[in-house]
């Protein structure tokens, strides 16, 4: 077994502290990573508190990886050692399913193991990234470019790719108003990739403070939903919004925002259910939908389309000593836009 360090919850009353664990060997088709760089989900945060669901504990949270290959397994095709690689939100999948066999891993038929809260495919809990090192098969590792920034770069393998595959299912680009709801390290992104893309793109925020913040990343208008003036020029005029909000929230409200035959993209991920009022959807042929972070192959054209178009997430770099404290501030939305842990002060 390999010796590894993190930073694990006991329990989800416990915060986060130092913890040594092991990681399997590295398999015929494993890459061991040093782990350089783990953005700081809002999804850690549900786990680790249990908000979703019972989680398995000591749990050691983390899903955007971003480190420097240490060891290949012998039948390993595509990573060598010293190449710089990335680990999302999945390590494993049955590889056989049809969604596998279409390259939509993240909706394999018999569950993706996750990188951490999870048990791996003979039954070992997973580990995830708020620690030194990670064993991953090769077909679940990305391929992250020498040209970029890769604190910058470790929120695009949750933030980044959940918000880029909805945006490219739904096709969206030039011609449609696109709203993002929530500014947080989803929806920074979402605001990007819309603007790459070629939308029209609207944040629908709580925060009257973010107005500049969202300016700044590219956004074309900025609302905010209290402020009942704002919400009421708005009303049916998007195409789509991406819900990227952690809490539960007015379904009522953002679906008046929609066009007719508008889509309310549902990736944020409340623990309680929300009510949908159907009458809002039959007037106006609206739909709400959900979208699960991207496949691997997405993923890495995710990745191959930042780096060429020099689009990354906009970090704050922590010492892993402070990530309680990161917690509290992203909860109060005081991160612009992602904590990272630099796995240098582990
Ligand atoms: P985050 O950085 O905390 O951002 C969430 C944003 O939502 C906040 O900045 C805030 O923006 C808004 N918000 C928070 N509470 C709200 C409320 N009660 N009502 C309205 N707006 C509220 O979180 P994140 O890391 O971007 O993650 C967002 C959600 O996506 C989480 O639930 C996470 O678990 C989920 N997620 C899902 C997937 C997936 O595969 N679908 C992948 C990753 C994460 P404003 O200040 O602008 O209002
Ligand atoms: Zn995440």
């Amino acid at each position: 077994m390999i010796q590894a360090k993190g930073y694990a919850a006991q329990s989800p009353t416990n915060d986060l502290a130092p913890w040594d664990f092991e990681r399997r060997d590295v398999g015929a088709h494993d890459v061991q990573i040093e782990i350089l760089y783990c953005g700081v989900c809002h999804s850690d945060l549900h786990q680790i508190t249990n908000d979703w669901f019972e989680g398995i504990f000591p749990m050691v949270p983390g899903h955007e990886i971003v480190g420097r290959v240490i060891k290949v397994g012998d039948h390993v095709k595509n990573f060598k050692v010293d190449d710089l690689a990335g680990v999302g939100c999945m390590v494993d999948s049955c590889q056989q399913c049809d969604n596998c066999k279409q390259d939509l891993e993240q909706y394999c038929l018999e569950g993706n193991t996750q990188t951490y809260n999870n048990l791996d495919r003979s039954g070992v809990p997973t580990y995830g990234g708020y620690s030194n090192t990670i064993v991953v098969r090769e077909e679940f590792v990305l391929h992250i470019s020498d040209k970029v920034d890769l604190a910058a770069t470790a929120p695009m393998l949750c933030a980044g790719i959940t918000t880029y595959s909805p945006l490219r299912f739904w096709k969206v680009g030039k011609g449609h108003k696109l709203a993002v709801l929530g500014l947080g390290g989803l929806g920074h992104m979402g605001v990007k990739w819309g603007v790459a893309f070629g939308a029209e793109v609207t944040v629908l925020s709580t925060s009257p403070n973010k107005e500049q913040a969202a300016k700044d990343l590219g956004a074309h208008h900025f609302v905010v939903t209290s402020d009942k003036e704002q919400v009421k020029k708005v009303k049916g005029t998007f195409d789509f919004i991406l819900d990227t909000v952690s809490a539960e929230h007015d379904m009522h409200l953002y679906l008046s925002m929609l066009k007719t035959n508008g889509t309310h993209i549902c990736v944020g991920a409340p623990p309680k259910p929300m009510e949908v009022p159907v009458f809002d959807l039959l007037g106006g042929r609206k739909s709400v939908a959900g979208s699960g972070i991207g496949g691997i192959k997405e993923t890495q054209e995710m990745l191959d389309f930042a780096a060429e178009h020099n689009i990354a997430c906009d970090v704050e770099i922590i010492d892993i000593k402070n990530i309680t404290a990161s917690y509290e501030r992203m909860v109060k939305g005081d991160v612009r836009y992602r904590f990272v842990i630099d796995m240098a002060t582990l």
